[in-house]
Order: C-alpha cells, then structure tokens, then sequence
C-alpha cells in the first residue's frame, strides 16, 4: 500500500480501512512524521487552530477496588498500606476545595469499592453537587454502573438516570482499556467485558449523557487490538454521537503489577505515543477532540502531540492519584501558565473551555 497515496486519500475525505490504519499504526521510519503530518491538517479542519483545556479537578473518594486490575497502581484491597475511603465530611470538603479553585468540572475518579451500593453513588454525587453548585460533575465509569447495578438490584439503565437525577451531567469512559476480551482477560479479568462496556455507553447517550472515549495502550496489547478497539468507538459514534472526545491514556508501568510479574512492557514508546494521538485523530473520522493527557505523557511529549492531531490539554486536575501511584513524575497540576508557553511555541492560541467544549468568554 502507498502510504503516502492513503494520507492523501484520507484528506480527501476516505474513511480508513482497520487494516489500513494498522498499516499506519506499524510505520517505524520518517513516515511517523507524515502521519503526524496528515492528522495535524485534519485536527485544523475539523477543531480549528485553538487549544484547549477544562479547569477541573480530580476527587477520588477510594482507592479500595473490588477489581485490582494488573495495569493500575491506584487499587487496593480494603486493610492494604494506604487503603482509603472518605467519609461524607471529607466528600464534601473536597468538593468545596474544588469549587473555591473556581473550576467548572469535577471528575470523580475512585477505585469500584466492593461494598458500594447504587445509594452510595447517588450521595456522592448528592454531597458534590450541595458543596459545588453549578459545577459539571463528570462522574464514574460504566463499571461502577454494572456494579451499582449488580449490587443494588437495579437494572443499568435505571442506574443511569438516578446518577443523572443525582447531579451526573456525565459519564467517564473509562474501564474501556482495550475493548478486546482475550487482552481484557489479561490485563483486567474483574472489569466487565467489552460487550457490557458498549452497551453501557450507549445507554449513558440514550439518556442524554454524554461520556469521554478513552484507550489505555502501551501494556499487554498489540497494534492490531489498537485498532479494533477504535473501530469499536468510532461504530459507536456513528450510532449515538455521545462522545464528546477521544483520550488516549499511555500505561505507566512503574508500580504496576503486570509490569512487575514480566507480563506488560515498560509502557508504550515516544513514537507509539504520537501515532496513537495521530492515528486516533484520522481514524476517528466522527470524533472532533482528540485529547492530550500530559499527567501521563509529560509536557514536552504533549506539546509534540499537539502537532500529530490533538487540540486539547485536558483539564489543570489539582491532584491525578491514579497517575501518580502507577509512577508518573508531575501529574499533579499542570498550570494554565505553563499551558500558554507550549501553545505560544507553536503558534497556536489556548482557551479555557467547559466540559462540553463550549469556550470560556474572557471578556
Ligand atoms: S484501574 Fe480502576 S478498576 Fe482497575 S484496579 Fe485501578 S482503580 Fe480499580
């Protein structure tokens, strides 16, 4: 196949073949650039010059997780070495501390306590949304929704619109990781398997719910299970459209168990890195956002994404546990100052925006 004839085609408007996109995803030369190249004319085309980024912050209400999952490094079991569940108290001081910070997004992000019920979801949201009114709360995982419902009795749609009545504007993707079951077995066997996570999502768009899509690559998997993986998201944007944006999450390795039992790689390379934002942006042909994670990938990293297809940064979070304990450096707040000097490097403008990418007016 002609790479270079296929960037053309896909610039023309040709929706990429999962075979021609593994093509794509095994370049190991300079072709990596005129990938970049291509998905970074289609990122100006589709969303425009303009960075962007969400000041938001991360609450996580537990780290104690029923599913442990070999590539996380945020997990525990309930009695380990810095275990933790917060009372309503501490809930709600976090969620006041985020609403002094003045941020218009909270994401609560928290291990899948074995002993939560749907009730407890529902007060965390309740207490969230008391401490910070008007904040969006981007909430949970549809595997805190089977589990909800599992627990509770309660069928998963109805899950769905107790949270949304509870104060959930929307749901994380998360808990995708590779949507490929043999891999899930592997790197995640608790979690709900790939068939559950595409009906969860799509009930969450059928309910009005806008949710994140993300792909957590670089540990177990190969380029192949890449690649269906985002076949199986962009089958169901063409479905719903709920996805508000594309976020490809880099495995840090360090202090996770599947690296340290030899089963995962030392994480994904700088050039997987940047054909996995490049090949997300032309692959995702119904996708607008393409985010930049740069708790995981650093700043520099991220600047040069910016260049293969990604127009938004994220959110500034105030505090990235999850990252943090699988090992990353600085995943802790990344301030909208240092934000501006990236983009001012290459010429492009940055704008604080809201969850649903409407922009922040500054006049
Ligand atoms: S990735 Fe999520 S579900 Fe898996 S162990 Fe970590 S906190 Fe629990």
């Amino acid at each position: 196949m002609d790479r270079k004839q296929l960037l053309r085609d896909v610039l023309a408007g040709h929706r990429l073949t999962e075979g021609e996109a593994l093509s794509l995803m095994l370049v190991k030369d300079r072709g990596v650039l005129d990938i970049c190249s291509a998905a970074d004319e289609i990122r100006e085309v589709r969303a425009g010059d303009t960075v962007t980024y969400v000041r938001n912050q991360n609450i996580h209400v537990s780290n104690i997780c029923k599913n442990l999952c070999g590539f996380c490094g945020f997990g525990r079991r309930a009695g380990d070495e810095g275990a933790f569940l917060d009372d309503e108290e501490t809930v709600r001081r976090k969620a006041r501390l985020a609403a002094e910070r003045q941020v218009t997004e909270i994401c609560l992000l928290s291990g899948v306590h074995p002993d939560f019920t749907l009730d407890s979801y529902l007060d965390i949201l309740r207490w969230t949304a008391e401490e910070a009114p008007g904040v969006h709360i981007h909430a949970f995982s549809p595997d805190e929704v089977a589990h909800a419902s599992a627990r509770s009795g309660v069928s998963t749609v109805e899950v769905l619109e107790q949270m949304k009545e509870a104060g959930m504007f929307s749901l994380q993707g998360t808990a995708a990781e590779i949507l490929v079951d043999e891999v899930r077995a592997v790197i995640c066997p608790r979690k709900i398997d790939t068939a559950t996570w595409v009906r969860i999502i799509q009930q969450a768009h059928g309910a009005g719910i806008p949710t994140t899509a993300t792909i957590m690559y670089g540990s177990y998997e190969g380029e192949r299970e890449r690649i269906r993986h985002l076949s199986i998201l962009r089958d169901i944007q063409d479905r719903t459209g709920g996805f508000t944006e594309m976020i490809p999450l880099t495995y840090i390795h360090t202090n996770t168990p599947l690296y340290r039992q030899g089963i995962a790689r030392p994480g994904a390379t700088g050039r997987e890195d940047l054909l996995m934002i490049a090949i997300s942006r032309l692959f995702l042909d119904n996708f607008r956002n393409i985010q930049v994670s740069w708790g995981k990938l650093g700043t520099k990293l991220s600047q040069l994404a910016l260049l293969s297809g990604a127009n938004d940064l994220a959110g500034t979070m105030f505090s990235d546990d999850v990252s943090a304990d699988a090992g990353a450096a600085d995943a802790e707040f990344l301030d909208p100052e240092i934000m501006k000097r990236i983009t001012a490097d290459i010429k492009r403008p940055l704008c604080q925006r809201y969850t649903d990418y409407s922009l922040v007016s500054t006049g």
